[in-house]
């Protein structure tokens, strides 16, 4: 049962570490879950979901949690400067009854993963990390000065991984890509009935509802160097960037730019960790091992379906290592596909490059991600 694994230990409480300490917690193993952040916080930037996302939360049973405290919405809108409708994506419906795509505040959905864990039983200690860790005999001593032994242990402690670190000090660097995003919190514009993006030659913006009374606004920029934006610049800079597109829902969204607008600035960067994302008994799940810009919005999903996959490995298999092999079998080209389709994506965005080729991809990886895992 479970590959032999009883007891367990997830390192880092974000989307991947919870879900993997609830699907495991549930099929009878004893899950320990640490999390740095004593106060287990998540900024409060909206997150883009789709179909995928949606039959993953109907496995974890949030589904309607979700629908209490998000949004959802059906395709994806391309508009021209002027706010002309120009191109309709499809978005896969995979839950009955539910759009194949939505949004939702960062904290809310934290909030519904963090109650879950809970509720499931998981061991959650906070403002806990290790110190160290040793892959073979699966003891972890800890920065409380505890130590314990697992049978197995989950590296989801996100694209800094201190686990990777720990583990694999040839792993190569994250790569910056070239582009920022900003992101705010805006009133939900009531003309736009679904995600909708706006392409300029080298910016694109960006509008998902995250609640009923709530969107998000996005904005990438080219960016050729990584430097750092005072945050005292952010209002007039997001302004400016946005006055460069007339359509008149930006405007207006533009102008309501103020103080209470969470508006965040974050440049981009990816990483893919070659095979093999295990060592000993340590598998490394989520942006850990596979940190994607955010062009497809799949990088917690991502994340999440590492966790699921890793559970339904280890119930299937006889051995660790055959539950290893199997999930990271099942995850590789799939997380590959994401972090390197988006960064395509932005690529083509930096270079002013082909919408067309631009909204191929997009429409290819919506309809791999609707695959089933
Ligand atoms: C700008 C931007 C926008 C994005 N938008 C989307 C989107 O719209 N849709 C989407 O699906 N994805 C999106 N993503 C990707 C998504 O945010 C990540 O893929 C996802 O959050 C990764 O989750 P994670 O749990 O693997 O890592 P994290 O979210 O980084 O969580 C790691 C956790 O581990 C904790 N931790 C760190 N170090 C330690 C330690 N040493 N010990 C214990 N705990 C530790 C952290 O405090 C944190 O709680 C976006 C990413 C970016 C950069």
């Amino acid at each position: 049962m479970n590959a032999g694994v009883s007891r367990a230990l997830v390192i880092g409480g974000g989307f991947s570490g919870m879900t993997a300490a609830i699907v495991l917690q549930r099929q009878g193993v004893a899950v320990d879950l640490v999390e740095i952040d004593k106060d287990w916080r998540t900024y409060g930037a909206g997150i883009s979901l789709n179909g995928a996302t949606f039959r993953l939360f109907g496995q974890l049973g949030i589904i309607d949690a979700y629908l209490k405290a998000g949004a959802t919405c059906d395709g994806v809108h391309m508009r021209g400067p002027q706010d002309q409708l120009v191109f309709e994506m499809p978005t896969p419906t995979l839950v009955p009854g539910l759009p194949g795509n939505g949004g939702i505040m960062r904290p809310a959905l934290a909030r519904i993963l963090a109650d879950k864990v809970r509720a499931e039983g998981v061991s959650v200690r906070l403002g806990v990390s290790f110190t160290t860790i040793d892959a073979d005999s699966g003891r972890v001593a800890f920065t409380d000065g505890s130590a314990d032994e697992y049978d197995l242990i989950v590296g989801a402690d996100g694209f800094a991984s201190s686990v990777r670190k720990a583990l694999y000090p040839d792993a190569p660097k994250p790569r910056y890509v070239g582009q920022a995003v900003w992101r705010a919190v805006v009133p939900r514009p009531a003309e736009l009935p679904t995600i909708t993006m706006w392409m300029g030659p080298k910016l694109k913006a960006g509008v998902n509802h995250v609640s009923d009374t709530q969107s998000y606004l996005f904005l990438t920029e080219d960016k050729p160097v990584n430097e750092h934006v005072d945050p005292a610049q952010f209002i007039d800079r997001l302004k400016a960037l946005l006055a460069r597109f007339p359509s008149p829902v930006l405007t207006r969204l533009a102008a309501g730019l103020g103080a209470d607008s969470q508006i965040n600035y974050r440049p981009l960067e990816n990483m893919m960790l070659p095979r093999p994302w295990t060592r000993g008994k340590v598998v490394l799940i989520g942006d850990a091992v596979h940190a994607t810009t955010p062009h497809m919005a799949a990088g917690a999903l991502m994340g999440m379906e590492d966790g699921v996959v890793l559970a339904e490995e280890l119930a299937a298999r006889p051995t660790l290592t055959e539950a290893f092999a199997a999930f990271e079998e099942r995850r590789f080209e799939r997380c590959r596909m994401v972090v390197e389709n988006s960064g395509r994506l932005a690529e083509i965005e930096i270079t002013g490059g082909d919408h067309a080729e631009h909204a191929r991809i997009m429409g290819q990886t919506l309809g791999a991600l609707a695959q089933p895992i």
